[in-house]
């Protein structure tokens, strides 16, 4: 089940890596697969993760053909753009629910976005518009995992006192935004629910394999019903902007282990190498569906000790 829309076409700016092109090599896949095309998010489900005065913003923004940063940029259909990247999470977040798995091919991406600024390529959350849809719809334990290269810091601040998401994010450190230490666990009753794993730059698949081990070790003792994955593959070690060393196999490994769990739906979110995106989107296809071997990519040094320590005061880890 995928999620997409041609009009992600219409945000665009050809000097800037989060552009249309990113998408030219999924045309095989889109041809294959049953696609399913977003309505917008409602204004009702945006707000349930982002103030009235971002929403206003970012239209405003739109309509000036403005920058929101020095990094985010808007055309004057970035805000109708944005708005069906959110509806086509919520969309996939559905089909998962219904159907076991989904994939969500949209962009702008989402997960740097806050509840009242836009950053880093990212205009709204969408995945945490997904998420705030399904507790609305009755879900009490959601999962998201950030497998971007970056720190989904966005999801994170939204969530950040909740108990019922448990947010799980493996990224590089140090590496844009910043943020996303061991140390930031959650505040009130959402503490213990937020969990980060950074990664030196230059991890390949074993040591990240062995660190999603133990994200989903953990994600596990959370029951979900659902698990969101924040899907970047500027991971992918093609990737310009990342620093990481990952293989199409290690993406394909990443879905099988994730079928575990009894609904997943991808968000797309980075990866700027429009070749990496289309094999890593084909390998965690595969993975999810259940038609690549596991993958053992030999002995990782990495050493989790500091991170399982913080971990270990509320999940077994
Ligand atoms: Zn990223």
């Amino acid at each position: 089940m995928i999620v997409y829309f041609r009009e992600h076409e219409l945000h665009t700016m050809n000097t800037h890596p989060e552009n249309a092109r990113r998408f030219e090599k999924l045309g095989a896949l889109l041809e294959r697969e049953r696609v399913h095309t977003p309505e917008p998010a409602a204004e009702e489900q945006v707000l349930r993760v982002h103030t009235r005065e971002h929403l206003r913003r970012i239209k405003a923004l739109s309509e000036a053909e403005a920058w929101a940063d020095a990094d985010t940029y808007l055309t004057r259909h970035s805000y109708r753009t944005a708005l069906l990247a959110a509806g086509g999470a919520v969309l996939a977040a559905q089909l998962a629910q219904k159907h076991g798995h989904a994939f969500a091919l949209v962009r702008p991406p989402g997960h740097h976005a806050t509840p009242e600024r836009a950053m880093g390529f990212c205009l709204f959350n969408n995945i945490a518009i997904a998420c705030a849809e399904m507790l609305a719809g009755g879900m009490k334990r959601v999962v998201v995992l950030d497998v971007d290269v970056h720190h989904g810091n966005g999801t994170q601040e939204v969530f950040y006192s909740s108990p019922e998401v448990l947010f799980i994010s493996l990224h590089q450190h140090p590496l844009y935004p910043g943020t996303g230490m061991p140390e930031e666990t959650g505040r009130g009753e959402g503490e213990g629910y937020t969990v980060n794993i950074p990664l030196p730059p230059g991890t390949g698949d074993a040591d990240y394999l062995q660190a999603l081990e133990l994200a989903l070790d953990i994600a596990v003792q959370h029951s979900p019903e659902l698990v969101l994955v924040s899907a970047g593959y500027d991971t992918a070690s093609q990737d310009p902007l990342g620093g990481m060393m990952l293989t199409s196999r290690c993406y394909a490994e990443i879905g099988r282990r994730l079928r575990r769990f009894p609904a997943v739906c991808f968000c797309l979110e980075g990866g700027y190498s429009s070749s990496a995106l289309a094999a890593g989107v084909e390998s965690t296809l595969s993975g999810i569906r259940g038609q690549s071997q596991e993958y053992e990519p030999g002995e990782s040094t990495l050493d989790l000790s500091h991170v399982r320590r913080v971990l270990r005061n509320y999940w077994s880890a």
